[in-house]
């Protein structure tokens, strides 16, 4: 297929690589022009504009949140500006319940289709086009899109054909990792302030009762004390999470976990935590019981 893909960040790099692996035609435009290059070395075109990249039958974007998002698609010489009619936009980051509406909306009138496709796994499992993808808008579209997501990710979950269905199922697990994330921080602090090693710990709960993926890559993240290079940069966590009590608001229902996690990625913020991985906030945990880090560093 024709495809513009807007977006070489962490995710956004190996996911553009992956189709171009696959065979489709790709156009690639990034805000930083520099991040192209490594796209264009294996085969892609560059595009100098957003509009560049609007000539496919498909665009794709995978931006920081939802201002970026905003901007590209709806502002000037934007997405919906240029996307012929007919042609399908995949938004592919993590963005608010509201902004996915308006931009159902916007491709609508614009006679163009809109998919919501969030993903889960971070960017090595981009890179080795192993997502898991979460979609929802028409069907059709899916299944035009369905070439597409195979090449980037080991399943495509359906949502139905909401697109705010598939930012909420997103942004619900996003909160569950971050629980997670909280919760070993904890835990590990408990046990590193017993005096027992906290990956010997991480290898018994990832053996036996949390053989998880997310328990696996955090807990040990956690137990080595290894926050940089950031895979998921602790700003984007904190987004997901005030995405989360929005649209927790928005629908009443009260999340007290998820507010508690909003003050620890204040926290983690306001103490110099920028450049740091999400996971990061396990931190806080061991600086609250006295603990200069946990695990080793
Ligand atoms: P990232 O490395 O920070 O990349 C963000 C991308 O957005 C870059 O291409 C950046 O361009 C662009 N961008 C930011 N602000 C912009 C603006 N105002 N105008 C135009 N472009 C702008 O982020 P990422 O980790 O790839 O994440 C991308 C999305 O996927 C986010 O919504 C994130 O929540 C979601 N996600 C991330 C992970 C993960 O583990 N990293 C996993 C699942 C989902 P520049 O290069 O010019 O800065």
């Amino acid at each position: 297929m024709k495809v513009g893909f807007i977006g070489l960040g962490n995710m956004g790099s190996g996911m553009a690589a992956n189709l171009l692996r696959a065979g489709h035609e790709m156009t690639v435009f990034n805000r930083t022009p520099e991040k192209l290059r490594p796209l264009t070395d294996l085969g892609a075109r560059r595009a100098d504009t957003v509009a560049d990249a609007c000539t496919g039958e498909v665009v794709i974007t995978m931006l920081a949140d939802d201002s970026a998002l905003r901007r590209v698609t709806l502002g000037e010489d934007g997405i919906v500006d240029k996307l012929r009619r007919g042609a399908t936009h995949v938004s592919m980051s993590t963005v608010s319940v509201e902004l996915v509406r308006d931009l159902a909306q916007a491709h609508d009138q614009a006679g163009q289709k809109f998919l919501a496709a969030p993903v889960f796994g971070r960017p090595e499992m981009a890179a080795a086009a192993k997502l898991f993808i979460v979609v929802a808008g028409a069907p059709a579209a899916v299944r035009t899109c369905q070439p597409l997501f195979d090449a980037l990710g080991q399943r495509t979950f359906p949502f139905g054909k909401e697109p705010v269905a598939a930012s909420l199922v997103k942004l619900a697990g996003n909160f569950m990792l971050a629980a997670c994330i909280e919760s070993l921080g904890e835990a590990l602090s408990l046990v590193g302030k017993g005096g027992i090693d906290p990956a010997m710990f991480v290898d018994l709960l990832t053996s036996t009762l949390f053989p998880a993926p997310a328990y696996r890559t955090y807990g040990t993240l956690i137990a080595e004390s290894k926050f940089q290079p950031a895979g998921f940069a602790a700003p984007l966590g904190h987004k997901d999470v005030r995405l989360l009590l929005a649209a927790s608001e928005s629908l009443r229902v009260p999340m007290p976990i998820g507010s508690l996690l909003n003050d620890r990625f204040l926290r983690l913020l306001a103490q110099g935590g920028e450049s740091l991985d999400w996971s990061a906030i396990s931190q806080l945990a061991a600086a609250d019981a006295g603990l200069p880090r946990i695990g080793r560093s």
